[in-house]
């Protein structure tokens, strides 16, 4: 079993943290965008500068999935007096929402160029086990539900049928300024994605939400991986 993984168990922590998250896809060769735990104002900032700007600070929190409900992502960060400014304001934003929470620190993220916004999301299906849903993010999935789902493992067929059905599908051809996303970019994230999670039994649900697509390529800016009990 992978490293993460078993000491999250050990910690009896069930939800994967985003960093945690995006280490264990990236081992397993999906592209995620470069993101580290800085647990101090300090290491924030030093991390920012080794990482170059612009960069993004989220609230780390095994307690906390969903970070933007809590004010807790600053995107488009340009200096280090921003960094530290904005760490004592996720810190502070997120123990006013939620006192209970274990907060680790901040995560500071390299801050991906605008893509495609998709989102690929895994769940187990009682009948049919792991399926993986493919959508456009925001509200093409929230509001229109216009995504599409194959069951694991899939094949390549299935996952480039799975990204034209969609109805947005026209919106991979770039829109609001962003460029036009790689189909076969997304067929082989798709693809590694399937064949993780056939590999991973002990993952009950995963999602990227979102990952940006580009001309060449594909990359998670956000992970969240859920084990089996
Ligand atoms: P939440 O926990 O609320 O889902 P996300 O990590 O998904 O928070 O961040 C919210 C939004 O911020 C994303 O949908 C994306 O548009 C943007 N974003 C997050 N991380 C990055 C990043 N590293 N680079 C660029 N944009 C990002
Ligand atoms: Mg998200």
């Amino acid at each position: 079993m992978n490293q993460i993984i078993e000491s999250a168990r050990i910690k009896g922590n069930l939800i994967l943290t985003e960093i945690e998250s995006k280490q264990v896809l990236s081992e397993a060769g999906i592209s995620v965008v470069e993101t580290k735990l800085a647990e101090s104002e300090r290491a924030a900032v030093s991390l920012a500068e080794a990482m170059g700007y612009p960069v993004v600070l989220k609230i780390s929190s095994p307690d906390i999935t969903h970070k933007s409900d809590v004010n807790g992502v600053r995107v488009g960060i340009k200096t280090k007096e921003e960094v530290s400014q904005v760490f004592g304001e996720i810190i502070a934003a997120a123990k006013a929402k939620f006192p209970q929470a274990n907060i680790e620190g901040v995560s500071v993220q390299r801050m991906a160029r605008p893509g495609v916004e998709v989102i690929i999301g895994m769940t187990k299906d009682p009948q049919f086990g792991p399926v993986l849903m493919f959508g456009l993010g925001g509200i093409f999935v929230e509001l229109l539900k216009d995504v599409s789902f194959r069951i694991v493992p899939l094949t390549r067929y299935d996952a480039h049928t799975m990204i034209k059905e969609i109805r947005g599908y026209a919106l991979l051809n770039g829109f609001r300024g962003s460029e036009p996303a790689s189909i076969e970019a997304l067929e082989e994230m798709l693809l590694k994605i399937s064949d993780f999670v056939d590999k991973h039994p002990e993952i009950k649900e995963m999602d990227l939400n979102p990952a940006f697509a580009y001309k060449d390529g594909a990359t998670a800016v956000d992970a969240r991986i859920v084990l089996e009990k």
